[in-house]
């Protein structure tokens, strides 16, 4: 049995979604013409209280699109050190935005109201950039799952407002943060300009994302797409994995926490293991020992059919997921205890 635990993004289509997405009604999306890509974005935004959904192949590109809708070239975004947009897509904003990163030294890639205020640059000082947009991450992946406080999105809203910045919001991982805090959707799209959802990680979805915003920012979102070659044809085939996944796969999210929670405590009583970070979602992070070279913790697990990734800077993560089953926690666990390095 190969355990991987790698990303929430290894996961493969369940019978019940595979069945579903072939049973799918589709047209050219091109055209705006697949039933089923229309059903998906028009659940979205009606979940999220949104004037407007768009379907895109990867949580890349909705960052992508939505970094271009609130920026114009040489202005600039703000975002943790941590951001996936400024970190792990490939140094897309400067770009395909042409816009710079004003990067706030957060804590596990979240930060404050207050240091926002400190990031922005005065509109009169014409010799830096203009500051156009703040990003935040919720779940932050670099920053082990961990969500944010809502009062404290909310302060940063206030800041938006007054400095005429637009927000958005990474929500790759959000349906993580909400399943755990017992927060909704709704109370994220009321406060976001724009949100991009990812399908493909832990909900389960073999492909694809959503990016959320008003009418005139997804009219101008599917212009966007088309300029990066993220058009569809009959895609309501992976669209209806979304639905699926929509319906099915949000809830049960929280067995994926408790998972988590579970190797959090035996890494904890583990003697290679120096610090694990506060689980809250279904991402682990965590450092071994000064004796102890992570590759040789990695190389171990291997061995015993379990893979996990470094991250680099001493950090290993480990991620919960859909094709993670009881059985292969109860190993996990029990490899870790016995390991013997
Ligand atoms: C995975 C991820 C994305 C999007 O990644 P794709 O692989 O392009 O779908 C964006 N933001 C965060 C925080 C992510 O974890």
């Amino acid at each position: 049995m190969e355990i991987n635990l790698i990303s929430d993004t290894i996961t493969v289509p369940t019978p019940e979604m595979l069945k579903y997405m072939m049973s799918a009604e589709v047209g050219d999306d091109v055209f705006g013409a697949d039933p089923t890509v229309i059903r998906l974005q028009e659940k979205m935004a009606s979940m999220f209280k949104k004037e407007a959904a768009l379907y895109f192949p990867s949580g890349t590109m909705t960052n992508q699109t939505a970094i271009k809708i609130h920026t114009q070239p040489a202005e600039q975004m703000i975002c943790d050190k941590w951001a996936h947009v400024f970190n792990f897509e490939g140094g897309g904003a400067a770009f395909n935005s042409g816009i710079s990163s004003s990067l706030i030294d957060g804590d596990r890639g979240m930060f404050t109201a207050e240091q926002v205020k400190k990031a922005i640059h005065d509109p009169e000082n014409y010799h830096v950039p203009v500051s156009s947009l703040v990003a935040v991450e919720n779940t932050t992946n670099k920053g082990g799952g961990a969500c944010w406080d809502f009062e404290e999105l909310v302060r940063i809203r206030k800041v938006c407002d007054h400095n005429n910045l637009a927000y958005h919001l990474d929500g790759a991982r959000l349906f993580n943060a909400l399943v755990e805090k017992n927060e909704t959707p709704e109370q994220y799209g009321e406060l976001f300009d724009t949100i991009s959802i990812c399908l493909s990680k832990g909900l389960g979805a073999p492909i694809g994302s959503v990016l959320l915003g008003t009418k005139k920012d997804i009219k101008r979102a599917v212009r966007i797409r088309k300029l990066f070659g993220g058009a569809m044809r009959q895609v309501g085939y992976l669209a209806a994995a979304g639905i699926y996944a929509l319906d099915y796969h949000v809830e049960r999210l929280a067995e994926d926490h408790q998972r988590a929670r579970v190797i959090g405590e035996a890494l904890n009583d583990s003697p290679f293991i120096k610090k694990v970070e506060p689980v809250e979602t279904n991402i682990l992070i965590f450092y071994t020992s000064d004796d102890i070279p992570e590759n040789n913790f990695v190389e171990a697990l291997k061995k015993e059919g379990i893979l996990i990734s470094s991250m680099g800077e001493g950090k290993l993560r480990m991620v919960t997921h859909l094709n993670f089953t009881d059985e292969m926690l109860d190993r996990v666990v029990k490899v870790i205890k016995e390991l013997d390095l």
